[in-house]
Parts: C-alpha cells; sequence; structure tokens
C-alpha cells in the first residue's frame, strides 16, 4: 500500500527539497510554474506543492530602520550589454538578461541586500503574457513592422521588481487662502463691460487621511510612471517569500532604500492630502496653503511583484515595454516609424488640400 504506482509518482505533490530543487522522480530541475502556483520538473512534468499558506503582514516603520535579514541564498549578476543588475537563487545556471536579451551576463561580487519579506507570484503564464504584447504592438499604428514582427514569447522574460508598501494614518491641520473668481459689472464711457475679479478667503481646519498598501518603486530599472500603468500588484495578499517562487525568475536589484521610499511615499501622501483638503472648497485660485501632518501607525511591507519585460533594438536604441505578471497590463513605448508618420502626415494634407479643393469649386 505504501508504495506508489509510477503515474502517481509522477504527479506527486510532495513538496520538493528546497536545498537542491532536483525532480524527486527524474532528478531534472524543477522551476515554478505561473499556472498551477506549484514547481513543475522540466524534464518529466512532476508537479510538487509550495507552502503559500502565509499570507505576510505589515512591519513597524521603525523595523524599516534598523534593517532586515540578509539574502544569503541568492547572487547579483549584472548585463554586460544593457548594465541591469538580476538577484538570482544560487542553483541557476543559463540565463538571459530579462532587459535585453543577450546573455552576457556575469557574477558580481555584490550582495543581494535585503531579503524581501513577501511575494506575489507570477500568475500569468509567458504564453499568454505573449499573446497580449502581440495584440497590444499590433494596435500601436506608428510602431515599424520589424517591431511588431519581433514580439515573441523568446524575447520576454519575467522578473520580479522590489517595491515598498506602505500604511499610515495622517492627522493634518491646516490653514491658508484661497480665491474664488466673479464677474463685476462696470460702465465704462457708456457701455456695461463685464471683468473677472476674484475674492479671497482664508481657510484652516483639520483633515485625516488614513493610507492602505501605497506602492513605492525600490528599483529605478523599471520607471515608475510605467510601474503606476501597469498597477495593481495584489500586495495585500502578498505571501511569505520563499526561494521556489525565484527558480525560473530573477529579481530586480534595488537601488533605493527603504528610508527613501518612505520619504517618498510622505510626498505621495501630502500631495494626497492636500488635494483631499482643496476639494471641500468651491475656489478658483490657491493663494497658499501650509499642512502640518502627523504620520501615525506607520507600517510597511518589503514586496516583490511579477513583471514581463519585452525589449527591441531600433535604430541602435533599447526599448522596453511591461506586462503586469498578475493581472495582464501592458505599459511602455514602442519605437516610431519615420516613414509611417510621413506618410500619414501626407494623406492629412492631401485630405486638406482636397476638402479646401472642393470648397472653392462650389
Ligand atoms: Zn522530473
Ligand atoms: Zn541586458
Amino acid at each position: 500500500m505504501s508504495e506508489k504506482s509510477v503515474e502517481e509518482k509522477l504527479y506527486s505533490d510532495d513538496n520538493l527539497d528546497v536545498s537542491t530543487f532536483k525532480c524527486k522522480n527524474c532528478g531534472g530541475e524543477a522551476v515554478f510554474d505561473p499556472k498551477t502556483q506549484k514547481m513543475k520538473c522540466l524534464y518529466c512534468g512532476s508537479s510538487f506543492d509550495i507552502d503559500n499558506s502565509t499570507v505576510i503582514k505589515e512591519r513597524d516603520l521603525s523595523e524599516l530602520i534598523d534593517g532586515g535579514d540578509v539574502w544569503d541564498e541568492t547572487e547579483v549578476y549584472q548585463c554586460k550589454s544593457c548594465g541591469a543588475k538580476e538577484i538570482l537563487s544560487n542553483q541557476e545556471v543559463s540565463v538571459k538578461c530579462s532587459f535585453c536579451g543577450t546573455s552576457n551576463i556575469v557574477k558580481t561580487e555584490e550582495l543581494p541586500g535585503l531579503k524581501p519579506q513577501g511575494i506575489t507570484p507570477f500568475k500569468i503564464p509567458k504564453e499568454q503574457a505573449n499573446q497580449i504584447a502581440v495584440k497590444w504592438a499590433k494596435q500601436k499604428l506608428y510602431a515599424p513592422r520589424s517591431f511588431k514582427k519581433s514580439v515573441k514569447a523568446e524575447a520576454l522574460h519575467g522578473i520580479y521588481n522590489p517595491v515598498f508598501t506602505f500604511d499610515a494614518l495622517t492627522k493634518s491641520s491646516y490653514n491658508g487662502t484661497l480665491g474664488k473668481n466673479y464677474t463685476r459689472y462696470r460702465f465704462i464711457n457708456g457701455k456695461r463691460v463685464a471683468q473677472t475679479e476674484t475674492r479671497y478667503f482664508n481657510i484652516n481646519g483639520f483633515q485625516d487621511v488614513t493610507f492602505d498598501d501605497l506602492l513605492v518603486q525600490a528599483s529605478s530599472k523599471i520607471p515608475t510612471g510605467i510601474i503606476k500603468d501597469i498597477e495593481p500588484f495584489p500586495t495585500k495578499v502578498a505571501l511569505e517569500y520563499r526561494t521556489e517562487y525565484l527558480r525560473g525568475y530573477p529579481a530586480s536589484t534595488y537601488d533605493k532604500s527603504g528610508s527613501d521610499c518612505w520619504n517618498e511615499c510622505k510626498n505621495i501622501m501630502d500631495s494626497t492630502i492636500e488635494r483631499q483638503i482643496l476639494k471641500r472648497y468651491d475656489y478658483d485660485v490657491k493663494v497658499r496653503l501650509a499642512v502640518n501632518t502627523t504620520y501615525l501607525n506607520e507600517q510597511y511591507k518589503y514586496v516583490l511583484v511579477p513583471v514581463y519585460v519585452g525589449h527591441y533594438n531600433y535604430k541602435k536604441k533599447l526599448y522596453n515595454f511591461y506586462i503586469n505578471g498578475f493581472n495582464g497590463k501592458i505599459g511602455g513605448k514602442t519605437p516610431v516609424s519615420a516613414v509611417k508618420v510621413t506618410f500619414t502626415v501626407f494623406i492629412i494634407l492631401a485630405l486638406v488640400a482636397g476638402v479646401i479643393a472642393a470648397i472653392m469649386l462650389l
């Protein structure tokens, strides 16, 4: 009874040995499979469960200043072609750069830094991400045809991107001066003339705002604007970080410290608070607004979020586009074909000329 049949063994759900990541049934390499959220053997297809029962909780902001655990089971590699730095789990052998696709990757002596607390694993398989990219590229009217043809699964790489999320309750007091425009009628040389004037008034009061899981990008490799475009990432249900998720997917190094990210986050919070205050008033001109904010219950999470990166070289320039590895949202710049733009301009000019000629004839 205890002896399992071959078939049972093949699709065994027993946990994999995390020190080797070798398939128990054939000795092959097992990697993370987004479709099943399990480890899958690249050779025989056996799959193995990952313990994903723990959703992480926020930590107190004071712990961020003190540091955290060292990420010792990983190493930092650098791409000699585009300079991108990637963190790989120790056992990884051959990889291509996620940003430019070359294999010109060397190991560095750099330390990978802090170990992530949580992760939101890839949910969308590469083939599906590729279909999204192909559809998106087709809709880009001015992109060169060679770009559209270049969008292939091989040119798409998944990478985990480090982010901090912050929670805080803010209490602000404020005072300021706003102005409201109105129309005043005057008689000038016997004529009634409308003039716009501004009536100024002082404001003051209190505003509380609660922030939950505000995301700040810790790596500058992917532009912040792009991350905003492809948000949201399900950081609220981020799982406890496990090396298994990095099998087959590298992570980007971070170049902003936790405190830098917190300062950036406070700026985002401050502008939100200001917007909320101003929303309370009917005004046209902001003359002055002074806000004094206290931040309470500040908490953070340091999480890896999944992104697919596509790359394309056009006229010696590298173009990247990005797909959210959880929900499939896509963003990024495509090259622009000068020929296509010129052609469109000519067509428009021809149409305008045609319309003018028709009007003149009539
Ligand atoms: Zn196997
Ligand atoms: Zn590269």
